[in-house]
């Protein structure tokens, strides 16, 4: 069957990326039989630009008619003026709304090259595989009531409104059970129960899942504590689950113990597993353009949707395994290089990974 992706490059540094992420599918087709054919579509600032949208409803088509969605990163400084709902983050969110994609998968996965890269010491992360699951389409960020109103007396005051449904609770619950079964069988749902409603409800509905999953050793956290946690002993978690914001705070803390943001792919699914892909970094405005961005994040993502979306495992282990050879081979892009290191840019460390990949063919 002939697969069917939707990329949108966005802005930034994203067309950059977007680019080697590309050249090592074309490797796939070549090489490895993959049968993919690739439409591109707009988003963020670059469709605000040409399409006066952040979102065009061409491009909603697009990715509701496609397999998966390969995404850049969207935003820049010069959209930062316009309108709350001409940013090109109201794109994204947009999108993910949209497609309902309510799973984001964000693995933290220290590469053994890479150690001297984190803000820790070594022997705590070093071999440090962890699966943070945020709950994507609802939470604070999408509840109503929201706004600044004014109050009697002429005082401003902001609100917003944190919510769950407990079927909201119980999709992504299940998507976290599903995934620490495929791994170490360990789940860590976090919430703040001792304060908040909405996590007594989270938390009961998560006890009353585990009965659907003997298989699966469930725990508890606050978040609070969880962030602690993070950055003492990581390496005590397997699979994490928790709402959008802690998950958006608690996947950022994660990304630094791999030591660059630069590295780390990530996943957003809908209930069929459908989903879109994009690397967790933002649009870099400040090195876009350069040939210095680490492109290694955008093609990982590339791997997450072969093995997420299009049920591909082995392409997926292969492109892995690829970016594994060439930090082997010693190359860094700039925000991952060390001493002893051999410092290369974004299309040379493209390069690097499709060499590697077709030694495998
Ligand atoms: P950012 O992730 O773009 O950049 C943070 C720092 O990391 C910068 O110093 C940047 O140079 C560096 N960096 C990021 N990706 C890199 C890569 N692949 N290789 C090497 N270095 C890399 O975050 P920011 O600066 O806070 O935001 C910049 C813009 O991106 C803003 O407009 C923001 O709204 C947007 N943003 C978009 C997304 C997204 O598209 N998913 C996510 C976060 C931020």
């Amino acid at each position: 069957m002939t697969y069917r992706l939707l990329v949108l490059p966005g802005d930034g540094i994203g067309p950059e990326i977007v680019d080697q992420a590309l050249r090592v599918l074309e490797c796939l087709r070549a090489d490895f039989g993959l049968d993919m054919e690739c439409e591109h579509g707009l988003i963020g600032g670059a469709a605000c630009d040409q399409a006066g949208s952040p979102l065009p409803d061409e491009t909603l088509s697009l990715a509701r008619a496609a397999d998966a969605v390969l995404l850049g990163a969207v935003g820049g400084a010069r959209y930062d003026a316009l309108e709350r709902h001409l940013r090109p983050e109201r794109g994204l969110l947009a999108i993910r709304s949209e497609l309902d994609l309510f799973g984001n998968l964000r693995p933290a996965i220290l590469y053994p090259q890479l150690a001297a890269a984190s803000a820790l010491k070594p022997d705590v992360v070093a071999g440090l595989d962890l699966m943070i699951i945020r709950e994507l389409t609802g939470g604070i960020y999408f509840g109503e009531p929201r706004g600044i109103r004014e109050l009697s007396g002429g005082e401003r005051q902001g609100y917003n409104t944190l919510v769950y449904r407990e079927s909201e609770i119980e999709r992504i619950g299940r998507l976290g059970f599903e995934t620490a079964r495929k791994r170490n069988g360990r789940l860590c749902s976090v919430d703040k129960a001792n304060v908040l409603e909405v996590s007594e409800l989270w938390r009961e509905v998560m006890q009353r899942l585990a009965a659907d999953y003997p298989d699966v050793e469930l725990s508890h956290m606050y978040v609070d504590n969880a962030a602690m946690q993070l950055v003492r002993a990581p390496k005590q978690f397997d699979v994490i689950v928790t709402g959008n914001m802690f998950g958006d705070i608690l996947s950022d803390c994660a990304a630094m113990l791999t030591g660059s943001i630069g590295m780390l792919p990530s996943a957003s699914l809908d209930a069929s597993g459908k989903g879109l892909y994009e690397p967790v970094h933002g649009s870099a405005p400040d090195i876009a353009g350069k040939d210095v961005a680490n492109p290694l994040a955008t093609i990982l993502s590339l791997a997450m949707l072969l093995r997420h979306s299009l049920g591909e495992p082995e392409l997926a282990g292969r492109i892995e395994q690829a970016v594994g050879d060439v930090l082997d081979q010693g190359l860094r892009t700039e925000d991952i290089e060390s001493e002893d290191t051999r410092r290369v840019g974004t299309k040379a460390m493209g390069d690097a990974v499709v060499a590697a990949l077709r030694s495998e063919a």
